[in-house]
């Protein structure tokens, strides 16, 4: 899954920014899918594998029918499960959740039906079936039939309504979202990654409609009241959250990929060449995991299906053969489509894609290991894009994304990448930046460690052991460890099991006869329990790479508290030269200036790791903030586009520290202005034909950039194109139409928001009407982001829409998206998914400057359970430790500047 998160603004970089199968013509029918491995190895049932349900019992096979009503947003369902029983018990517990059930009888292997009762409990979310006897241990088919609920946000069966492409008004398509865990809102069932079962799905849907799920169609035919049924052909073993059902108005653009799979992009009819960019990429994409992982893709088909709408959890899910993503993310409109969005549709894809393997094939245990899908996808997307775009130079984008789980990992409210998992509302707030992003670093670090080889093989040989079951954290290290990368265990653990960021302090360095000598320290970098550090005392072990000078590379693990390292040559010492490693270094003053001489001659990666570093260090007050700005002051304007990108993000953030010092503002404003120029006029405001991707999101992000400060020309032009949509509806279609319309939306008088809204409204395109609704909140004036909010609780914006308004609205206001958020909590939890209900407020008030904000979190969080109280605890210690260090930052940003 890609989640979706909104950036803690504190360190953020602006501009970075989840049977028996039938044959059919033209597929290959799967080979032997599975059936012929056990459910569980072992004893009858793990139990050591943590569980909600009694473990008494496992799925085999489902066979699940469905038919829902989309007019009524109803559905009914029938479920025949077959499971064996381990122990002798008169009852089954199953997952369910909202569900109702007519009927529930049980057959065993004498075919005698038993008649069953059934008693449902919504906070446990569990049916309970009954016997009148106890049952003998052995194999049964539970049947039952049950109604549900098609819900408006993405939980389980959902609606989302779109403008229809071909023309005339509103459709509505249905779609499936069973991670994590909601499978149990569309069958009773056994809703846990370790029970992996086949299943057998069929639909009756209108006859006109194109319904879609993991396997291919085996049959269609003709059904009562204009309708048809669908039966698709029988799944490989899985895990429940991977099962996939839609149907609507869609339609198909598929082709045969290399690896003998189809594969094919399924999106709302009329979309026709949109779906081409995404179609394009998939099937390469398919034999790069294939030949990577060494293990074949085991579906006739892949399809990834377009929805046109949104979710405040997620953006793309990876259910095995039928990827869902959302249409802004997966179609390519050359009206609105922007550069950064095409790469985005690339790398979601990428990811989904990996899932195939990493995921879906071979499924962590228990959500605990939830970072072994999710770390592992993240890391694997990046790498599958720089083989086949290296010109995205996507690589450099892994800083990035360090930066943004270290963001998380420096506060006490933290958690160990494996962490313990105990509830639905626990795994739901497992999808954060610990488990993707700081994921994604510990397994770079890792593999750099290895070597791309040692990794690979590891990697091969834990898909060949583990295909079809689950696994642990442990199962990985042990494949790798034993293909070669002596130690690695011990390392992996360090960086898995605690939590938290080294922090390497750069001492004494000496040269001698052609060698550099460093003192190392190792502590922990954090914000808000620096005083602790010392005597919680954790220390990993930290592969470091350095270089002195030119000098070649120097690996050693550091381990303990002090330590030496020798490098080779002399000349300025870089440590953690590539960025591989997961940690902080805070050099002497000495050997900071010594690297700031030698800046520009550093790789652009190592360039974007020493300002993200020196910045969080010293807003963290590990050092004055002038050693960072002082860095910031020699990135060249001819630096690497992505450099550039990350530099303007910063001048946007010293800007947002001085709303009430508007000269501090001008400031800064006209160091961005001299910095930024020189590339800003290279580009133009306009994309030119063939120009390089990176040139293409440079101009956007620098145009956004400039537009935040308040750039006159950047400001007068954006004005200038938007006027110009009165006569020509279509002057500012292209790459950066967003851009422009965010400019002016964030500046909006009241006659250009209404202008805005008319556009919103008028718009035939789901995405487009979504991103406009979205930036009515981007408004800084109160009283039109006022009126945003209002906007947000009528049917206007769209269901899935509302949300999104209103965490624009709290970037700039959060005071007042809170306490509406707050006042209106019924009403706005029905704009929110179920997964991403408890962490929507404490994310509004993530953006506040008032210490008042901490009281009044502390008020709505007192009476939560402890699960939903966790998004409170991190931004409450944001914002706790904010009041303390924002006022010190501020002071010495304004004496940095005084004294240039
Ligand atoms: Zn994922």
């Amino acid at each position: 899954m890609k989640y979706s998160t909104r950036h803690l603004l504190i360190t953020a970089v602006s501009s970075l920014g989840l049977a028996a199968c039938a044959a059919q013509p033209g597929i290959e029918p799967v080979a032997a899918p599975v059936a012929a491995e056990p459910v569980f190895t072992g004893a009858p049932l793990d139990a050591s594998v943590p569980s909600q349900l009694p473990r008494i019992a496992a799925p085999l096979h489902y066979d699940v029918s469905v038919t829902p009503d989309a007019g009524a947003l109803t559905f009914t369902g029938e479920a025949g499960i077959d499971f064996e029983l381990y122990e002798p018990s008169a009852t089954l517990t199953l997952n369910a959740l909202d569900l109702s059930f007519t009927s529930a009888s049980l057959t065993g292997v004498d075919g005698r039906p038993i008649a069953l009762t059934v008693a449902t409990d919504g906070t446990a979310q569990t049916a309970t079936f009954t016997a009148p006897t106890p049952l003998a241990p052995g194999k049964y088919r539970l049947t039952t039939a049950y109604t549900g609920v098609i819900n408006t946000q993405a939980n389980g069966l959902f609606a989302l309504d779109y403008p229809d492409k071909t023309g005339g008004g509103d459709v509505r398509g249905l779609f499936t979202q069973f991670e994590a865990p909601d499978a149990r809102r569309f069958l009773p069932s056994f809703d846990e990654p370790s029970y992996k079962a086949t299943f057998s799905l069929s639909a009756t849907v209108p006859a006109d409609d194109l319904a879609v799920s993991n396997m291919p169609v085996a049959s269609e035919t003709p059904a009562v009241g204009g309708k048809k049924t669908v039966v698709f052909q029988t799944s490989p073993k899985m895990s429940s959250y991977l099962l996939f059902f839609a149907t609507g108005r869609f339609e198909r653009l598929a082709e045969k990929s290399e690896s003998g799979a189809e594969v094919g992009i399924v999106s709302p009819k009329g979309s026709g060449e949109q779906a081409r960019f995404a179609l394009d990429s998939l099937g390469p994409l398919l034999t790069y995991y294939r030949d990577y992982f060494g293990q074949p893709y085991p579906l006739p088909k892949l399809d990834n299906v377009a929805g046109p709408g949104q979710s405040q959890f997620f953006g793309a899910m990876e259910n095995w053969g039928a990827i869902f993503t959302f249409e802004r993310i997966l179609l390519d409109d050359p009206r609105i489509t922007s550069e950064a969005t095409r790469q985005q549709i690339y790398t979601t894809q990428a990811h989904e894609v990996a899932h195939q393997w990493f995921g879906d094939l071979v499924t962590m245990a228990w959500w605990d290991d939830l970072w072994l899908n999710e770390g592992f996808a993240s890391w694997m997307e990046t790498k599958a894009s720089d083989h086949f775009h290296p010109d995205w130079q996507p690589l450099l984008d892994r800083v990035d994304g360090r930066e943004r789980a270290m963001t998380l990992d420096a506060f006490a409210t933290t958690h160990p990448i494996v962490q313990t998992i105990r509830t639905v509302e626990d795994t739901n707030q497992a999808f954060d930046a610990i488990t993707y992003q700081k994921g994604e670093a510990v397994i770079t670090m890792l593999e750099s460690y290895a070597g791309e080889d040692v990794w690979r093989d590891g990697l091969r040989a834990y898909m060949a052991k583990h295909k079809y079951a689950n696994t642990r954290t442990d199962d990985l290290w042990n494949a790798v460890e034993a293909a070669g990368a002596k130690g690695l265990t011990a390392i992996a653990h360090d960086f898995t099991n605690q939590p938290g960021i080294p922090l390497l302090r750069v001492g004494g360095i000496t040269c001698a006869s052609g060698q550099t000598t460093v003192q190392l320290v190792q502590s922990e970098f954090s914000r808000d329990r620096k005083d602790r550090v010392d005597a919680d005392g954790r220390r990993w072990r930290v592969p470091v790479l350095a270089r002195a000078g030119n000098g070649a590379v120097a690996r050693q693990v550091v381990t303990g508290g002090a330590t030496t390292l020798t490098l080779p040559g002399c000349g300025p010492v870089l440590i953690n030269a590539g960025q591989a490693g997961y940690y902080r270094t805070l050099y002497s003053p000495a050997a900071l200036g010594a690297l700031k001489g030698s800046f520009t001659s550093l790789a652009p990666i190592d360039q974007l790791g020493l300002l993200g570093d020196n910045f969080a260090l010293a807003n963290a007050g590990y050092q004055p903030m002038g050693a960072a700005l002082d860095l910031l002051a020699v990135t060249p304007p001819g630096a690497n586009q992505k450099v550039l990108g990350d530099a303007a993000g910063r001048y946007e953030i010293l800007y947002g520290y001085f709303d009430d010092q508007p000269a501090v503002q001008k400031q800064i404003a006209a160091r961005a202005s001299a910095a930024l120029a020189p590339a800003m006029r290279r580009l133009g405001f306009d994309a030119r034909p063939g120009e390089p991707a990176l040139d293409s999101i440079l101009r956007s992000e620098l145009l956004g950039a400039l537009g935040t400060m308040g750039d006159a020309k950047v400001l007068a032009e954006a004005r200038r194109r938007f006027a110009l949509l009165d006569t020509d509806p279509a002057a500012l279609d292209g790459p950066l139409k967003s851009r422009w319309l965010g400019i002016v939306a964030s500046n909006t008088s009241a006659a250009e928001w209404d202008k805005l809204r008319a556009m919103a409204k008028g718009s035939k395109s789901a995405v487009e009407r979504s991103a406009f609704y979205t930036l009515l909140g981007n408004a800084k004036d109160p009283k039109l982001a006022q009126r945003a909010l209002d906007l947000a609780l009528t049917d206007e914006p769209g269901k899935t829409v509302s949300a999104a308004i209103i965490g624009a609205a709290a970037r700039n206001h959060a005071e007042l998206a809170v306490d509406f958020a707050q006042k209106n909590q019924v009403a706005v939890d029905r704009l929110i998914d179920a997964s991403a209900r408890a962490r929507f407020l404490a994310g509004l008030a993530a953006s506040s400057n008032d210490p008042a904000m901490i009281a009044k979190l502390e008020g709505i969080a007192a009476p939560l359970p402890a699960d939903a109280r966790k998004p409170y605890d991190k931004t409450i210690a944001t914002l706790k430790e904010r009041s303390v260090s924002r006022p010190r930052i501020k002071g010495e940003i304004a004496a940095w500047l005084k004294a240039k």
